[in-house]
């Protein structure tokens, strides 16, 4: 499993060795447009990986699909690809929904109840409940988010819904709409979600009565995105939770560094730590083959192909994220050795 975020040669090109140290902002337009082709030319024929099949409208999804993002905190997106293409953003909602939570009722109350630990469990894995007592362990997975879900505000249903699909489109800058297609089929196949969500309420930790959770956290994972709309919701994120498009302040500075920190842990599900050690930033996929990492302080990259890892994460996505964090100088704990001309040496 952990070959397939490497990329063949792996270097991130000739004319992007200076950039390899994290700097404080992204590098010119010019150097992300020349980042951008480089990685899509390298990846535009890599095929691996299987479409997801459990959500019978994602089986449809077209494998050849290759789109690429990159916003700044400036609001200047470039793309690359198929950047226009709608996709459901499945699971990458659930670091928005988190992020919103964690504003509506405070870091240490949806601490207390979600948790912030990697399970090192699949997304829908039932045995890291039982495993951990009832415990939903972070955000990220299938339990924690409908955990997450359950405590959104609002009186009813109705509300409740209105407040994610608000509050993400707050993120991107413009209404997010529901593809009902994927919704439909997602609500009429959901049996596991609904058992992991009356699990959790028999041991007393959802908000809000569980089918009615599902419901809401079905559509969130239903709302159409584009590579663009996740680039710009990862901005809103980089930059202290103020939209680059529209200036709105989405959410507190301070629920962005919390909502970063829980992606690092568990962004990627499993392979959260292969996702760290190679990338170096966090990020969050999603099973429809969206992948939206987070330079803190400087963007946000998105990527969209539907071939996916073992884990329910684009390969592609993965592969081309790698490449863009090398040539872009991302990775968060790159340092240059110091030089110490007071010694004469390093
Ligand atoms: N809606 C999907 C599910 O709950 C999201 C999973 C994912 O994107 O990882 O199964």
């Amino acid at each position: 499993m952990g070959e397939v975020i490497h990329n063949p040669g792996d270097s991130a090109g000739p004319v992007h060795e200076a950039a390899a140290v994290s700097t404080g902002s992204l590098p010119s337009a010019e150097v992300v447009d020349d980042a951008l082709s480089a990685a899509y030319a390298r990846f535009r024929d890599d095929a691996s990986g299987r479409v997801a099949d459990y959500i019978p409208a994602l089986a449809e999804a077209d494998p050849s699909l290759f789109g690429l993002s990159v916003a700044d905190v400036h609001g200047s997106v470039r793309q690359a690809g198929d950047a226009s293409h709608p996709f459901s953003i499945q699971s990458i909602s659930k670091a928005f929904v988190f992020a919103l939570v964690d504003q509506a009722l405070g870091r240490e109350s949806v601490r207390r109840r979600v948790g912030v630990n990697n399970t090192g469990l699949p997304f829908n894995s039932i045995l890291a409940i039982e495993l951990n007592h009832g415990s939903p362990m972070n955000p990220m997975v299938n339990a924690g988010a409908l955990a997450t879900t359950s405590l959104v505000p609002g009186a009813d249903a109705a509300d409740r819904w209105d407040f994610v699909q608000q509050g993400l489109s707050r993120f991107a800058g413009r209404e997010l709409k529901l593809d009902m297609r994927v919704y439909t089929s997602e609500a009429g196949s959901n049996q596991r979600n609904e058992s992991i969500a009356r699990l959790l309420d028999s041991y007393e930790r959802l908000g809000w009565d569980p089918i009615q959770t599902t419901d809401v956290y079905t559509k969130q994972c239903s709302l159409s995105v584009t590579t663009r709309d996740l680039a710009i919701m990862g901005s809103t994120l980089a930059a202290g939770g103020v939209n680059p498009l529209t200036g709105d302040q989405v959410v507190d500075a301070s629920v962005c560094r919390d909502t970063l920190a829980a992606l690092a842990t568990s962004g990627l599900y499993e392979r959260s730590g292969d996702w760290l050690y190679e990338i170096g930033m966090p990020g969050k996929s999603g099973v429809s083959g969206g992948i939206l990492t987070i330079a803190p302080g400087k963007g946000g990259l998105a990527a969209f192909s539907p071939g996916l890892d073992p884990a329910g994460n684009s390969i592609r996505g993965q592969r081309a994220t790698h490449y863009l964090s090398g040539a872009l100088g991302l990775n968060l704990f790159a340092s240059a050795p110091h030089l110490r001309p007071e010694v004469g040496t390093y």
